[in-house]
C-alpha cells in the first residue's frame, strides 16, 4: 500500500485523464476539480472515565449540480483533510455514472473505533451530527455508511438531527436499519453492484465466470458481501481472501460464508481452518487468478505492486484503489479494470431507493430493491462501454469519467450562471 499517494491528486489526475476526450471547457472543469465547500472540526466528547478527547472530523461538499451532496462518513485513524475531499469527489461521478439525482460529499472522522466503548461513539456521532446539522438535511446532504461505520452510526445521526429540529426526517441519512426507515437490500448492495459488474465485464470480455478463479483483497462489508453473491450466483471460485491480519486460500475455493462467520467470532479471516495456506495480502494482490476484487481502502495496489499483478481483470469494490501509476501499468498491460464508481456504486443506488422510500413513507419488497438496483448497474456499465467503444478511450476508467463528467457539465450548464 502506497501512503505517500495524495488521493485527492488522483483524483483530479482521472478528472484531467478524461478531459481530454471531453468537449468541456477549462473553466468549467476546474469547477468540477476541487470540492465547493469543506467543514473542519474538532469534536470536544467526554471520555467514559470523565476526561475530554478531541476527534478532528470534517464533511466536504464537493458538487450539488445534480442534486443533494452525498456519501458516507468513515471512521478510520488515516481520515485526512484531502482522502475526505477525493472520497466526495468520486461520489459525485459515481452517482452520475449510475444517474441518480445526487451530488458528491463525504465526511470522515480520525479515529480507531476499536479503541473506544459504544456509549463513547454514540457521543462522538452525536457530537458529530450536532455540527453537521447546519449543514445536512433531506435535500442538501445525505451521509451514509462508509468504513466503520453502519446502521448503528445512521440511526444516531438520524435521531440527533430529528431531535434537534423538532421533527422526524428519515431521509437525512441512508443506510439506516430498516426499523429505523432503513431499506432493505441496502447492505448488502455495494457487494451486490461489485458481482454485477464483475458479471458484465466477463460477459462483454467473453470469459465464462463459473469456475473463474477469485481474490478478494479486503473483507469487510463490501468485500464479504462480493465475495459471497460472486460465489453464489456466478458460480467462480473464490480462491482467496484478505483483511488487515492477512489473507487465506485454498486452490478449490473458500467457504465465503464461513469465513465470514469465523472472521466475525475471531476478529480475522487467518486462522480460518478451511484454508489450505495463508498468505500476505500482496501475496494475495499478485496472484494468478481470473479476477481481483480489491474491497479495502485506497491506494492498495501501487506500481510496483501492479507490475506484478497476475489477474486478467480487476473489478474495484474499494473506492480508488488503484494508485494512478498502477492504473497506467495495468492498462499498459492489457489488464481490465472495471472502476470503483460503477462498481461499488449499488451502495449509494439503494441509498437512493432508501431515500425516495422514506420521503413516500412507502417501503418497497427487496425483489424491487433488487431488480431496480440490477437496472441501474447494467444500464451504467453499457454507458461506460458505449463510451469506451465509441470514443476508443484508453480504459473504462477514464469512459465512466468521460460519462459523468459530461452529466454533471450538462447540469450546471443547464441552470445557467449565478453570478
Ligand atoms: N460509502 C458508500 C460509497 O462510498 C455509500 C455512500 C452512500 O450510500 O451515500 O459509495
Amino acid at each position: 500500500m502506497s501512503g505517500d499517494v495524495n488521493p485527492f491528486e488522483s483524483l483530479q489526475e482521472q478528472i484531467d485523464d478524461a478531459a481530454e476526450y471531453i468537449d468541456v471547457g477549462t473553466d468549467v472543469l476546474e469547477r468540477l476539480k476541487r470540492p465547493e465547500r469543506v467543514l473542519e472540526t474538532n469534536l470536544t466528547v467526554e471520555l467514559d472515565d470523565g476526561s475530554l478527547e478531541v476527534f478532528r472530523a470534517y464533511r466536504s461538499q464537493f458538487n450539488g449540480d445534480r442534486g443533494p451532496y452525498k456519501g458516507g462518513v468513515r471512521y478510520h485513524p488515516g481520515v485526512t483533510r484531502d482522502e475526505v475531499k477525493a472520497l466526495s469527489g468520486w461520489m459525485v461521478y459515481k452517482c452520475a455514472v449510475v444517474d441518480i439525482p445526487y451530488g458528491g460529499g463525504k465526511g470522515g472522522i480520525e479515529i480507531d473505533p476499536i479503541d473506544y466503548s459504544d456509549a463513547e461513539l454514540e457521543r462522538i456521532t452525536r457530537s458529530f451530527a450536532t455540527e453537521l446539522r447546519p449543514l445536512v438535511g433531506a435535500d442538501r446532504d445525505i451521509p451514509a455508511p462508509d468504513v466503520n461505520t453502519g446502521q448503528r452510526e445512521m440511526n444516531w445521526i438520524k435521531d440527533t438531527y430529528e431531535t434537534l429540529e423538532g421533527t422526524t426526517e428519515p431521509g437525512v441519512v441512508t443506510g439506516k436499519a430498516i426499523d429505523s426507515g432503513g431499506s432493505r437490500g441496502r447492505v448488502e448492495a455495494t457487494g451486490r453492484s461489485t458481482m454485477l459488474t464483475a458479471r458484465e465485464a466477463f460477459d462483454y470480455l467473453d470469459k465464462d465466470p463459473a469456475g473463474a478463479t477469485v481474490a478478494v483483497q479486503g473483507y469487510g462489508n463490501a468485500g464479504s458481501v462480493a465475495a459471497k453473491f460472486i460465489e453464489s450466483e456466478l458460480g467462480a471460485d473464490v480462491v482467496a481472501v484478505s483483511d488487515s491480519s492477512g489473507a487465506v486460500y485454498h486452490p478449490d475455493g473458500l467457504d465465503t460464508r464461513a469465513v465470514k462467520q469465523f472472521k466475525n467470532e475471531t476478529g480475522a479471516v487467518t486462522g480460518y481452518d478451511g484454508a489450505s495456506e495463508e498468505l500476505t495480502n500482496e501475496e494475495l494482490l499478485t496472484m494468478d487468478v481470473d479476477l481481483l476484487v480489491p474491497a479495502a481502502l485506497e491506494n492498495a495496489i501501487d506500481a510496483d505492486l501492479a507490475r506484478d499483478v497476475g489477474a486478467d481483470v480487476i473489478v474495484e469494490a474499494a473506492n480508488g484503489p488503484l494508485t494512478p501509476d498502477a492504473d497506467e501499468i495495468l492498462t499498459d498491460r492489457d489488464v481490465h479494470v472495471f472502476p470503483d464508481v460503477l462498481a461499488n456504486a449499488g451502495g449509494v443506488t439503494v441509498s437512493y431507493f432508501e431515500w425516495v422510500q422514506n420521503r413516500q413513507r412507502f417501503y418497497w419488497t427487496e425483489e424491487r430493491v433488487v431488480e431496480e438496483l440490477e437496472r441501474h448497474i447494467v444500464e451504467g456499465f453499457e454507458g461506460l462501454v458505449d463510451a469506451y467503444e465509441e470514443k476508443e478511450l484508453p480504459s473504462f476508467r477514464t469512459a465512466a469519467y468521460v460519462v459523468a463528467i459530461e452529466r454533471v457539465a450538462d447540469a450546471y450548464a443547464e441552470s445557467g450562471t449565478w453570478p
